[in-house]
Protein backbone atom coordinates (compact mmCIF):
# COMPACT_ATOMS: atom_id res chain seq x y z
CA UNK A 1 0.00 0.00 0.00
CA UNK A 2 1.37 3.83 -0.78
CA UNK A 3 2.22 5.02 2.62
CA UNK A 4 1.26 8.38 1.39
CA UNK A 5 -2.46 7.19 1.05
CA UNK A 6 -4.95 8.35 3.45
CA UNK A 7 -6.71 5.42 5.68
CA UNK A 8 -9.60 5.77 7.83
CA UNK A 9 -9.49 5.33 11.44
CA UNK A 10 -11.52 1.68 11.47
CA UNK A 11 -9.20 0.69 8.88
CA UNK A 12 -5.88 1.85 10.33
CA UNK A 13 -7.71 0.04 13.32
CA UNK A 14 -8.12 -3.42 11.34
CA UNK A 15 -4.74 -3.33 9.89
CA UNK A 16 -3.23 -2.64 13.09
CA UNK A 17 -5.20 -5.84 14.96
CA UNK A 18 -4.00 -8.03 11.52
CA UNK A 19 -0.31 -7.27 12.48
CA UNK A 20 -0.17 -7.20 15.87
CA UNK A 21 -0.12 -10.63 17.62
CA UNK A 22 -1.16 -10.19 21.41
CA UNK A 23 2.16 -10.63 23.44
CA UNK A 24 2.58 -14.19 24.86
CA UNK A 25 4.36 -13.99 28.06
CA UNK A 26 2.69 -14.94 31.55
CA UNK A 27 3.30 -14.67 35.24
CA UNK A 28 1.36 -15.36 38.36
CA UNK A 29 0.32 -13.35 40.55
CA UNK A 30 -1.12 -12.63 43.85
CA UNK A 31 -5.51 -11.97 43.69
CA UNK A 32 -4.82 -8.83 45.00
CA UNK A 33 -1.66 -7.79 42.78
CA UNK A 34 -4.07 -8.88 39.99
CA UNK A 35 -6.37 -6.09 40.27
CA UNK A 36 -6.06 -4.11 36.49
CA UNK A 37 -4.19 -6.99 34.92
CA UNK A 38 -4.72 -9.13 32.04
CA UNK A 39 -5.84 -12.86 32.65
CA UNK A 40 -3.95 -14.87 30.56
CA UNK A 41 -6.42 -17.89 30.26
CA UNK A 42 -9.59 -19.28 31.25
CA UNK A 43 -10.33 -19.37 35.10
CA UNK A 44 -12.67 -22.65 35.86
CA UNK A 45 -14.19 -23.16 38.73
CA UNK A 46 -12.59 -25.57 41.77
CA UNK A 47 -16.18 -25.43 43.73
CA UNK A 48 -20.10 -25.09 43.46
CA UNK A 49 -21.61 -21.88 44.35
CA UNK A 50 -23.65 -22.11 46.44
CA UNK A 51 -21.41 -25.21 47.72
CA UNK A 52 -24.40 -26.40 50.36
CA UNK A 53 -28.36 -25.57 50.15
CA UNK A 54 -29.27 -22.48 52.37
CA UNK A 55 -31.27 -20.35 53.25
CA UNK A 56 -31.84 -17.04 50.94
CA UNK A 57 -34.07 -15.33 54.01
CA UNK A 58 -34.34 -14.98 57.91
CA UNK A 59 -37.34 -17.43 58.51
CA UNK A 60 -38.16 -21.33 59.38
CA UNK A 61 -37.31 -24.04 57.20
CA UNK A 62 -39.85 -26.53 57.05
CA UNK A 63 -40.30 -29.57 54.81
CA UNK A 64 -42.89 -28.88 51.89
CA UNK A 65 -45.83 -31.23 53.15
CA UNK A 66 -46.20 -29.55 56.12
CA UNK A 67 -47.55 -26.52 54.17
CA UNK A 68 -50.59 -28.67 53.17
CA UNK A 69 -51.71 -29.11 56.98
CA UNK A 70 -53.14 -26.35 58.18
CA UNK A 71 -51.93 -26.89 61.69
CA UNK A 72 -49.50 -25.33 63.77
CA UNK A 73 -45.41 -26.34 63.55
CA UNK A 74 -43.13 -27.03 66.25
CA UNK A 75 -39.97 -25.24 66.53
CA UNK A 76 -36.95 -27.62 67.05
CA UNK A 77 -34.06 -25.37 67.04
CA UNK A 78 -31.95 -23.24 65.01
CA UNK A 79 -29.81 -23.26 61.95
CA UNK A 80 -27.30 -19.87 62.00
CA UNK A 81 -25.15 -18.87 59.26
CA UNK A 82 -21.80 -20.90 59.87
CA UNK A 83 -23.73 -23.24 62.60
CA UNK A 84 -25.50 -25.73 61.25
CA UNK A 85 -28.82 -27.65 62.72
CA UNK A 86 -27.41 -30.89 63.55
CA UNK A 87 -30.87 -32.84 63.41
CA UNK A 88 -33.07 -33.55 60.60
CA UNK A 89 -36.74 -31.95 60.35
CA UNK A 90 -39.51 -33.90 59.90
CA UNK A 91 -42.93 -32.44 59.10
CA UNK A 92 -45.11 -30.62 61.74
CA UNK A 93 -42.02 -29.57 62.55
CA UNK A 94 -39.69 -25.88 61.86
CA UNK A 95 -36.20 -24.85 62.88
CA UNK A 96 -35.60 -20.95 62.99
CA UNK A 97 -32.80 -20.77 59.76
CA UNK A 98 -30.84 -17.04 58.99
CA UNK A 99 -29.91 -15.90 55.86
CA UNK A 100 -26.74 -18.07 54.23
CA UNK A 101 -27.41 -21.17 56.88
CA UNK A 102 -27.55 -24.32 55.67
CA UNK A 103 -30.85 -25.94 55.46
CA UNK A 104 -31.28 -28.65 57.64
CA UNK A 105 -31.79 -32.30 56.76
CA UNK A 106 -35.12 -33.12 56.11
CA UNK A 107 -36.06 -29.34 55.00
CA UNK A 108 -36.33 -27.76 51.71
CA UNK A 109 -38.56 -24.86 52.17
CA UNK A 110 -37.89 -21.30 54.02
CA UNK A 111 -40.80 -19.50 55.04
CA UNK A 112 -40.05 -15.87 55.66
CA UNK A 113 -40.08 -14.24 59.35
CA UNK A 114 -42.47 -11.78 58.51
CA UNK A 115 -45.62 -14.68 57.38
CA UNK A 116 -45.03 -16.40 60.44
CA UNK A 117 -46.13 -16.02 64.15
CA UNK A 118 -44.56 -17.67 66.85
CA UNK A 119 -45.61 -18.29 70.52
CA UNK A 120 -43.41 -20.29 72.48
CA UNK A 121 -42.14 -23.19 70.64
CA UNK A 122 -45.44 -23.19 68.11
CA UNK A 123 -45.09 -21.77 65.08
CA UNK A 124 -48.45 -20.64 62.63
CA UNK A 125 -47.78 -19.95 58.54
CA UNK A 126 -49.34 -17.21 57.14
CA UNK A 127 -50.64 -16.76 53.42
CA UNK A 128 -49.72 -19.67 50.76
CA UNK A 129 -46.62 -20.82 50.09
CA UNK A 130 -44.39 -22.73 47.23
CA UNK A 131 -42.38 -25.66 48.06
CA UNK A 132 -38.83 -25.09 47.88
CA UNK A 133 -38.87 -21.05 47.92
CA UNK A 134 -36.01 -19.02 49.44
CA UNK A 135 -34.03 -21.63 49.22
CA UNK A 136 -30.76 -21.36 47.44
CA UNK A 137 -29.53 -24.97 45.25
CA UNK A 138 -26.03 -26.18 45.29
CA UNK A 139 -24.30 -24.19 42.04
CA UNK A 140 -27.11 -21.80 41.32
CA UNK A 141 -24.49 -19.40 40.90
CA UNK A 142 -21.56 -21.12 39.78
CA UNK A 143 -21.25 -25.46 39.02
CA UNK A 144 -17.84 -26.87 39.85
CA UNK A 145 -15.63 -26.83 36.64
CA UNK A 146 -17.44 -24.29 34.95
CA UNK A 147 -15.60 -21.81 33.31
CA UNK A 148 -16.18 -18.12 35.30
CA UNK A 149 -13.84 -15.92 33.62
CA UNK A 150 -12.59 -15.89 29.71
CA UNK A 151 -8.76 -15.60 29.17
CA UNK A 152 -8.69 -11.76 28.16
CA UNK A 153 -10.46 -10.35 30.75
CA UNK A 154 -9.22 -7.63 32.52
CA UNK A 155 -9.45 -8.34 36.61
CA UNK A 156 -11.56 -5.13 38.32
CA UNK A 157 -13.26 -5.44 41.53
CA UNK A 158 -15.83 -7.72 40.71
CA UNK A 159 -13.61 -10.29 39.41
CA UNK A 160 -11.63 -9.95 42.72
CA UNK A 161 -14.67 -10.90 44.64
CA UNK A 162 -15.80 -13.65 42.27
CA UNK A 163 -12.28 -15.42 42.19
CA UNK A 164 -12.14 -15.00 46.24
CA UNK A 165 -15.51 -16.40 46.22
CA UNK A 166 -14.22 -19.74 44.94
CA UNK A 167 -11.17 -19.53 47.10
CA UNK A 168 -8.35 -18.61 44.25
CA UNK A 169 -5.72 -17.29 45.78
CA UNK A 170 -3.33 -16.43 42.71
CA UNK A 171 -4.26 -15.76 39.12
CA UNK A 172 -2.16 -16.19 35.82
CA UNK A 173 -1.99 -12.31 33.98
CA UNK A 174 -0.43 -11.53 30.81
CA UNK A 175 3.02 -10.02 31.05
CA UNK A 176 3.37 -5.99 30.98
CA UNK A 177 3.49 -4.52 27.28
CA UNK A 178 6.55 -2.52 27.91
CA UNK A 179 6.05 0.92 26.24
CA UNK A 180 8.83 3.73 25.96
CA UNK A 181 7.69 6.62 25.03
CA UNK A 182 9.57 10.31 23.82
CA UNK A 183 8.70 13.78 23.32
CA UNK A 184 10.45 15.42 20.22
CA UNK A 185 11.21 18.45 19.26
CA UNK A 186 14.10 21.56 20.14
CA UNK A 187 10.91 23.52 21.89
CA UNK A 188 10.29 21.62 24.51
CA UNK A 189 11.13 22.27 27.91
CA UNK A 190 10.86 19.93 30.85
CA UNK A 191 8.61 21.12 33.83
CA UNK A 192 10.89 22.70 36.81
CA UNK A 193 13.09 24.56 34.42
CA UNK A 194 12.43 27.96 32.89
CA UNK A 195 11.25 28.42 29.61
CA UNK A 196 13.25 30.29 26.87
CA UNK A 197 12.33 32.52 24.27
CA UNK A 198 10.39 30.44 21.81
CA UNK A 199 9.64 27.29 24.53
CA UNK A 200 7.06 25.51 25.78
CA UNK A 201 6.87 23.07 28.48
CA UNK A 202 6.75 19.71 27.54
CA UNK A 203 3.24 18.49 28.04
CA UNK A 204 2.63 15.54 26.22
CA UNK A 205 4.63 13.74 28.11
CA UNK A 206 2.46 14.03 31.01
CA UNK A 207 -0.71 13.45 29.13
CA UNK A 208 0.95 10.46 28.03
CA UNK A 209 1.78 9.00 31.53
CA UNK A 210 -1.84 9.61 32.67
CA UNK A 211 -2.98 7.96 29.15
CA UNK A 212 -0.72 4.38 29.36
CA UNK A 213 -1.30 4.60 33.61
CA UNK A 214 -4.85 3.82 33.05
CA UNK A 215 -3.71 0.58 30.96
CA UNK A 216 -2.57 -2.27 31.85
CA UNK A 217 0.99 -1.84 30.48
CA UNK A 218 4.50 -1.02 32.02
CA UNK A 219 5.75 2.51 30.78
CA UNK A 220 9.19 3.94 30.27
CA UNK A 221 9.54 7.51 30.02
CA UNK A 222 12.26 8.40 28.06
CA UNK A 223 12.40 12.14 28.29
CA UNK A 224 12.18 14.45 25.36
CA UNK A 225 14.44 13.85 21.93
CA UNK A 226 16.01 17.02 20.16
CA UNK A 227 15.33 17.46 16.15
CA UNK A 228 18.46 16.06 15.22
CA UNK A 229 18.94 13.13 13.12
CA UNK A 230 21.00 11.31 15.19
CA UNK A 231 19.78 11.93 18.16
CA UNK A 232 16.83 10.45 16.83
CA UNK A 233 18.45 7.52 15.71
CA UNK A 234 20.04 6.73 18.58
CA UNK A 235 17.17 7.52 20.97
CA UNK A 236 14.88 4.83 18.66
CA UNK A 237 17.69 2.22 18.39
CA UNK A 238 18.01 2.03 22.47
CA UNK A 239 14.05 2.05 23.19
CA UNK A 240 13.51 -0.22 20.16
CA UNK A 241 16.14 -3.14 22.32
CA UNK A 242 13.90 -2.67 25.62
CA UNK A 243 10.48 -2.07 24.83
CA UNK A 244 8.10 -4.10 22.67
CA UNK A 245 6.35 -0.52 21.65
CA UNK A 246 7.43 2.42 20.90
CA UNK A 247 5.39 5.55 21.23
CA UNK A 248 6.81 9.75 20.27
CA UNK A 249 4.90 12.89 19.98
CA UNK A 250 5.92 15.51 17.28
CA UNK A 251 8.13 15.56 14.54
CA UNK A 252 6.30 13.14 12.42
CA UNK A 253 4.93 15.17 9.49
CA UNK A 254 6.69 17.25 7.12
CA UNK A 255 8.56 19.93 8.24
CA UNK A 256 12.08 20.49 7.86
CA UNK A 257 12.82 19.09 11.57
CA UNK A 258 10.56 16.09 11.40
CA UNK A 259 12.53 13.26 11.44
CA UNK A 260 10.68 10.66 12.98
CA UNK A 261 8.91 9.38 9.87
CA UNK A 262 12.47 9.41 8.06
CA UNK A 263 14.48 7.78 10.78
CA UNK A 264 11.49 5.13 11.18
CA UNK A 265 11.73 4.25 7.37
CA UNK A 266 16.05 3.92 7.68
CA UNK A 267 15.90 1.46 10.81
CA UNK A 268 12.82 -0.10 10.53
CA UNK A 269 9.79 -0.18 8.13
CA UNK A 270 6.62 2.76 8.09
CA UNK A 271 3.11 1.11 7.02
CA UNK A 272 0.92 3.78 6.76
CA UNK A 273 1.31 7.65 8.21
CA UNK A 274 -1.62 9.89 7.74
CA UNK A 275 -5.05 8.93 8.96
CA UNK A 276 -8.26 10.47 7.62
CA UNK A 277 -9.17 12.05 11.20
CA UNK A 278 -9.15 15.42 12.74
CA UNK A 279 -7.27 16.13 15.17
CA UNK A 280 -4.28 13.51 14.13
CA UNK A 281 -3.93 13.27 10.49
CA UNK A 282 -0.51 12.67 10.73
CA UNK A 283 0.49 9.50 12.48
CA UNK A 284 3.26 6.86 12.01
CA UNK A 285 2.47 3.32 12.82
CA UNK A 286 5.42 0.58 11.79
CA UNK A 287 8.17 -1.33 13.09
CA UNK A 288 11.09 -0.35 14.55
CA UNK A 289 13.27 -3.98 15.09
CA UNK A 290 10.72 -6.45 17.23
CA UNK A 291 9.14 -3.06 18.33
CA UNK A 292 5.41 -1.91 17.02
CA UNK A 293 5.76 1.63 16.68
CA UNK A 294 3.59 4.14 16.80
CA UNK A 295 4.35 8.33 15.96
CA UNK A 296 2.02 10.69 17.48
CA UNK A 297 1.48 14.02 16.07
CA UNK A 298 2.95 16.47 18.12
CA UNK A 299 -0.38 18.63 19.12
CA UNK A 300 -1.73 18.17 22.52
CA UNK A 301 -5.19 17.33 21.69
CA UNK A 302 -4.30 15.73 18.04
CA UNK A 303 -1.61 13.52 20.42
CA UNK A 304 -4.59 12.35 23.21
CA UNK A 305 -6.92 12.23 19.96
CA UNK A 306 -4.93 9.79 18.15
CA UNK A 307 -4.09 7.74 21.56
CA UNK A 308 -7.76 7.62 22.09
CA UNK A 309 -8.63 5.98 19.07
CA UNK A 310 -5.63 4.08 17.59
CA UNK A 311 -2.79 3.45 20.26
CA UNK A 312 -5.26 2.60 23.41
CA UNK A 313 -7.01 -0.05 21.28
CA UNK A 314 -4.05 -1.68 19.96
CA UNK A 315 -2.62 -1.66 23.31
CA UNK A 316 -5.19 -3.90 24.45
CA UNK A 317 -5.32 -5.58 21.85
CA UNK A 318 -1.54 -6.34 22.14
CA UNK A 319 -2.05 -7.00 26.07
CA UNK A 320 -4.41 -9.58 24.91
CA UNK A 321 -7.41 -8.15 26.43
CA UNK A 322 -11.18 -8.97 25.16
CA UNK A 323 -13.88 -5.96 24.12
CA UNK A 324 -11.55 -3.39 22.59
CA UNK A 325 -14.19 -1.05 20.33
CA UNK A 326 -14.78 1.95 22.07
CA UNK A 327 -18.30 2.74 23.14
CA UNK A 328 -20.41 4.96 20.71
CA UNK A 329 -23.47 6.81 22.11
CA UNK A 330 -26.05 8.89 19.88
CA UNK A 331 -27.07 12.28 21.61
CA UNK A 332 -28.54 15.31 20.02
CA UNK A 333 -26.24 18.72 19.96
CA UNK A 334 -27.13 21.71 21.57
CA UNK A 335 -24.71 23.14 19.65
CA UNK A 336 -24.18 23.92 15.70
CA UNK A 337 -21.15 21.90 14.53
CA UNK A 338 -18.87 23.36 12.02
CA UNK A 339 -17.24 20.49 9.84
CA UNK A 340 -15.42 20.37 6.90
CA UNK A 341 -16.00 17.34 4.75
CA UNK A 342 -12.93 14.85 4.13
CA UNK A 343 -11.75 13.64 7.41
CA UNK A 344 -13.38 12.30 10.70
CA UNK A 345 -14.16 15.11 13.23
CA UNK A 346 -13.12 13.95 17.08
CA UNK A 347 -14.62 17.30 18.57
CA UNK A 348 -14.75 18.15 21.90
CA UNK A 349 -18.06 17.80 23.74
CA UNK A 350 -19.67 18.49 26.87
CA UNK A 351 -22.73 15.65 27.28
CA UNK A 352 -25.45 16.17 29.67
CA UNK A 353 -28.77 14.67 30.05
CA UNK A 354 -32.17 16.40 29.54
CA UNK A 355 -34.99 16.68 32.11
CA UNK A 356 -36.14 13.93 29.75
CA UNK A 357 -33.73 11.39 30.08
CA UNK A 358 -32.06 12.21 26.39
CA UNK A 359 -28.37 12.17 26.11
CA UNK A 360 -27.45 15.85 24.87
CA UNK A 361 -24.22 17.31 23.84
CA UNK A 362 -22.43 20.84 23.50
CA UNK A 363 -19.41 21.94 22.09
CA UNK A 364 -16.61 22.84 23.97
CA UNK A 365 -16.08 25.91 21.53
CA UNK A 366 -12.74 26.15 19.43
CA UNK A 367 -11.70 23.38 18.27
CA UNK A 368 -8.15 24.25 17.51
CA UNK A 369 -6.02 20.97 17.83
CA UNK A 370 -3.10 23.12 20.09
CA UNK A 371 -6.15 23.99 22.87
CA UNK A 372 -5.86 21.52 25.28
CA UNK A 373 -7.81 23.09 27.69
CA UNK A 374 -10.78 22.18 25.48
CA UNK A 375 -10.02 18.39 26.57
CA UNK A 376 -10.38 19.36 30.10
CA UNK A 377 -13.60 21.28 29.74
CA UNK A 378 -14.82 18.26 27.66
CA UNK A 379 -16.16 14.84 28.68
CA UNK A 380 -16.46 13.33 25.25
CA UNK A 381 -15.76 13.27 21.81
CA UNK A 382 -18.25 13.94 19.01
CA UNK A 383 -17.72 11.85 16.53
CA UNK A 384 -18.79 13.44 13.09
CA UNK A 385 -18.03 11.11 9.93
CA UNK A 386 -15.29 11.81 7.08
CA UNK A 387 -18.15 12.51 4.57
CA UNK A 388 -20.70 14.57 6.49
CA UNK A 389 -20.31 18.35 6.81
CA UNK A 390 -21.54 21.09 9.14
CA UNK A 391 -23.78 20.03 11.81
CA UNK A 392 -27.40 21.52 12.77
CA UNK A 393 -28.45 22.43 16.49
CA UNK A 394 -30.87 19.59 16.86
CA UNK A 395 -29.50 16.45 15.09
CA UNK A 396 -28.64 13.49 16.68
CA UNK A 397 -24.71 12.87 16.52
CA UNK A 398 -22.37 10.05 17.66
CA UNK A 399 -20.32 10.64 20.90
CA UNK A 400 -17.64 8.69 22.95
CA UNK A 401 -18.22 9.45 26.74
CA UNK A 402 -14.34 9.94 27.71
CA UNK A 403 -14.91 7.64 31.18
CA UNK A 404 -15.89 4.71 28.67
CA UNK A 405 -12.61 5.42 27.06
P1 LIG B 1 5.24 18.78 15.40
O1 LIG B 1 4.33 17.62 15.15
O2 LIG B 1 6.54 18.41 15.98
O3 LIG B 1 5.35 19.65 14.19
O4 LIG B 1 4.51 19.65 16.50
C1 LIG B 1 3.24 20.23 16.27
C2 LIG B 1 2.90 21.21 17.39
O5 LIG B 1 2.82 20.51 18.61
C3 LIG B 1 3.95 22.29 17.58
O6 LIG B 1 3.27 23.50 17.92
C4 LIG B 1 4.76 21.77 18.76
O7 LIG B 1 5.37 22.80 19.49
C5 LIG B 1 3.69 21.08 19.59
N1 LIG B 1 4.28 20.02 20.39
C6 LIG B 1 5.09 19.06 19.94
N2 LIG B 1 5.48 18.25 20.96
C7 LIG B 1 4.89 18.72 22.07
C8 LIG B 1 4.90 18.32 23.44
N3 LIG B 1 5.60 17.27 23.83
N4 LIG B 1 4.17 19.03 24.32
C9 LIG B 1 3.46 20.10 23.90
N5 LIG B 1 3.40 20.52 22.63
C10 LIG B 1 4.11 19.86 21.71
MG1 LIG C 1 8.34 19.15 16.29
Amino acid sequence: MNNNALISVEDALQRIRASLTPIRGFERVSLRDGWGRTLAEAVTSPINVPGYVNSAMDGYAVAAQSLQADTPLTVIGQAMAGVPFEGRVAAGQAVRIMTGAMVPEGADTVIMQEMTQREGDTLTIQGSHAAGENVRQIGEDIMADAVVLQAGKVLQATELGLLASLGIPEVTVSRRVRVATFSTGDELCSIGQTLGPGQIYDSNRYALYGLLRALDVEHLDMGIIRDDRDAVREAFRSAAEVADVVITSGGVSVGDADYVKQTLEELGQVDFWKIRMKPGKPLAFGRLGDAIFFGLPGNPVSSMATFYQIVQPSLRHLQGQQGTTHWHLQARTTSKLKKSPGRADYQRGIMSITENGELQVASTGHQGSHILSSMSRANCFIVLPAEGGDVEAGEWVTIQPFGLL
